[in-house]
């Protein structure tokens, strides 16, 4: 996620100001955070709500691991209303007398556990309990229908603006946000750890169309509406699933490898965005030199003509707000590696998305022959006296402070520890660590103990200084290897 510019200058200066900024880091405000844990947690817990985030305790659930997300949905853009049917493949790691899905508004109107009716009730604020006619057996696999509708959910977000499933400019619709989205408009396993396949078949009336993750699959018609079909294999996490609905213009190409390209503009796009876009073979080219080959079977990009808050590397076709440029279309990509392909386990894990993916904004800018040690001490001593800037904790920083300090003290951090390694250690570090975690889920701890291991070098106390502490390193850490001068 790349948040928009003028929104991070906004809430800097409210804060400033001296006024209280709650970032809905969508898990909700404080209030609503207090609420939904005093309304519901009796029932939730004892029904496996909660997949174990210290920071989100209600979002995902236990007891099943989800393989595939089969969703066919209708949307019409005129009513903006949204009817699906989102059939769920999962294996019980536990036997299951009862279990949850995350669902935010819609209604439910039926559900079936392995074809026959089942018992479904809302708890709290998001959640399904599903008790089948009969339990699931602990390593048993199984598959639960559910049929919804209403008019999707848009949240609120303080510091990012609209999120979830919002209506667009120009009448069509699509979803995107982080750390929650998928749940406005399907009944999903919320947490970043469950990551599943995806099959989309969305159907609009004709005249609109339909994007999502991965790959393009046949187009049908029945009696003026048009059903697009899209499927993406590589496991996913929720908040990396979109749909979005448009009059799209859509430019399709290959990457030199024969990947497939699916480029999405909306109507009122400025003609500015597309050479952008068309650098991606060059942008993917230069992350795959630094962190080993492209780990998605599609690629591309979905421009929406609105001023939303955030860019979001959605996988494999990240969506981009109508302020983002060259540098977010870097962002984006470099997340199908860090975030996407490799994905954090729990939001206190988020360096591991954003500092790798900001820092990919400098590897860009070096690749265009900027001098990066030049920059570093340059940028140094602008900004040596600010407290805002230093404060942050890298790691573990907090529920609600996830997207502080990751964009900018991150790069530095990495800059920092790049030196203190070395290139010969870091890129190959970074390449092995992609390898090893690809498809899976790794923490921030962990991604120090892989570096650290590849160095030789006892890292403790650089990695405490830059990543746990808040403030500003001793010139130890601050100056690492030739920084040093
Ligand atoms: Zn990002």
């Amino acid at each position: 996620m790349k948040a928009r510019p003028y929104l991070v200058a906004l809430v800097l200066v409210v804060l400033v100001a001296g006024l209280l900024v709650v970032f809905r880091t969508p898990g909700g405000d404080p209030a609503q955070q207090q609420q939904r844990q005093d309304t519901s947690p009796q029932a939730a817990v004892e029904a496996g709500a909660g997949a174990g985030d210290p920071y989100y305790p209600a979002d995902g659930n236990s007891g099943y691991d989800v393989r595939l997300y089969n969703l066919a949905i209708t949307y019409d853009p005129g009513s903006q209303r949204l009817d699906g049917v989102a059939t769920i493949t999962a294996t019980a790691t536990d036997d299951l007398a009862r279990f949850n899905l995350d669902l935010e508004g819609l209604d439910v109107s039926g559900v079936e556990v392995g074809g026959r009716p089942a018992k479904f009730a809302r708890e709290g604020d998001h959640e399904l309990v599903i008790t089948p006619s009969a339990p699931v057996a602990k390593g048993g696999q199984f598959v639960t229908a559910v049929t919804y509708g209403g008019k999707p959910t848009t949240i609120n977000d303080a510091s990012l603006g609209r999120s979830g499933w919002q209506v667009s400019s120009t009448g069509g619709a699509f979803a995107a946000g982080q750390p929650h989205s998928a749940t406005t408009w399907f009944p999903a396993n919320d947490t970043p750890r469950d990551k599943a396949a995806l099959k989309v078949a969305a159907r609009v009336p004709d005249g609109w169309s339909v994007v999502s993750n991965g790959l393009e699959g046949e187009v049908t018609k029945d009696g003026g509406w048009s059903t697009f079909r899209w499927q993406e294999d590589t496991p996913l996490a929720t908040y990396l699933v979109t749909v979005a609905i448009d009059r799209w213009e859509i430019v399709r190409s290959q990457l030199p490898g024969g990947t497939p390209v699916v480029d999405a503009y909306a109507p009122g796009t400025s003609a500015q965005k597309k050479p952008v876009q068309a650098r991606l073979p060059e942008v993917l080219a230069l992350l795959e030199s630094k962190f080993g080959p492209y780990p998605q079977r599609a690629a591309g990009s979905i421009w929406v003509a609105d001023q939303i808050g955030f860019s979001l590397e959605t996988q494999t076709r990240p969506i981009y707000a109508a302020w983002a440029d060259l540098e977010t279309v870097v962002h984006e990509n470099a997340h199908q590696w860090f975030g996407d392909s490799v994905t954090l386990r729990s939001w206190a894990d988020i360096c591991l998305n954003e500092c790798l993916a900001s820092y990919s904004q400098w590897l860009w800018a070096e690749h265009e022959g900027e001098d990066l040690d030049d920059r570093y001490r340059r940028e140094l001593e602008q900004k040596r006296g600010s407290t805002r800037f230093w404060s942050p904790k890298l790691y573990d920083m907090g529920q609600g402070n996830e997207f502080r300090g990751v964009y900018d003290k991150g790069i530095f951090a990495l800059h920092a520890l790049r030196r203190q390694v070395g290139d010969d250690v870091f890129f190959p570090a970074l390449r092995s660590w992609t390898a090893q975690h690809r498809d899976g889920n790794a923490s921030w701890p962990q991604f120090e103990d892989h570096v650290a291991k590849a160095s030789g070098q006892q890292l403790d106390g650089f990695f405490q200084a830059w990543f746990h502490d808040s403030g500003i390193p001793g010139d130890q850490y601050l100056l690492p290897g030739v920084l040093r001068r």
